[in-house]
């Protein structure tokens, strides 16, 4: 049995004092996750300590947050790779709710801004719409997107500007444009093509480095920027 010092940066939006960094001593198995040394804080210290999650599995993207400096998955960060001292803080670019859980709703609302949905103005198929292997490659990796907000929260940009649209929605933008089976024409592209949106970018690629499903949203913006380009260029031949 090993002791790690874990400090979680607390706060509660319902008081107006600065978050400040309470220290709480685990006990733990080398087989322990860091989630579950914080629901063991929950379950045996202090049962007030605020942390959201779900699978506990990385599959939902629930408990993403600032590990020792970097934004990962306290699900699939384990004690054993850890060092004795663990600094937990709440993501970046959004506010508060109370210690480690977050307020998500500019990061839903800008994903919604680019109609994540597939969008079809035919009759819809009998059967399925088919796709060749060559045309799921185009968005297989915006597929594995779990909307846990890590590049979010990483990207500098964002930090400057709350408007600016963000990695996750314009990489899901991306995946639908990319899309065999979306008609919608580049009605979202022109939707999304201002300084808060595709053109917002400055390619910093934190996004990439902090993305847990190895997404790569930059890419993904670097896509619509060239299909934005090449639709101007096609206007003002005509
Ligand atoms: Fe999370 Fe990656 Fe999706 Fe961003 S692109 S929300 S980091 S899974």
């Amino acid at each position: 049995m090993t002791e790690s010092l874990i400090h979680v940066l607390r706060s509660d939006e319902k008081d107006n004092a600065e978050p400040a960094f309470v220290s709480f001593a685990v006990p733990h198995e080398n087989d322990m996750t860091l989630l579950a040394a914080l629901l063991w804080i929950q379950d045996n210290l202090d049962g007030t300590l605020a942390v959201r999650y779900s699978c506990r599995g990385a599959v939902c993207g629930s408990c993403a947050m600032v590990i020792n400096g970097d934004i990962g998955l306290a699900c699939r960060a384990h004690m054993r790779d850890l060092p004795v001292e663990v600094f937990v803080e709440p993501l970046p670019n959004l506010p508060i709710h109370k210690d480690l859980v977050v307020d998500m709703t500019r990061f839903w609302d800008s994903w919604a801004r680019v109609r994540p949905y597939l969008i079809r103005l035919d009759e819809a198929p009998e059967k399925e719409t088919l796709q060749t292997p060559a045309q799921r490659d185009r968005i297989e990796q915006f597929i594995n997107c779990m909307l846990c907000a890590c590049c979010y929260s990483a990207c500098p940009l964002q930090r400057r500007n709350p408007e600016y649209m963000g990695p996750a929605a314009l990489a899901a933008l991306a995946r639908f444009e990319n899309d065999s089976r979306d008609r919608r024409g580049g009605d979202s592209l022109k939707e999304a093509s201002h300084d808060s949106g595709i053109w917002g970018c400055r390619a910093v690629f934190r996004c990439i480095d902090a993305c847990p499903r190895s997404v790569r949203p930059a890419d993904g913006i670097a896509q619509l920027r060239t299909r934005a380009l090449k639709d101007l260029l096609g206007r003002k031949k005509r």
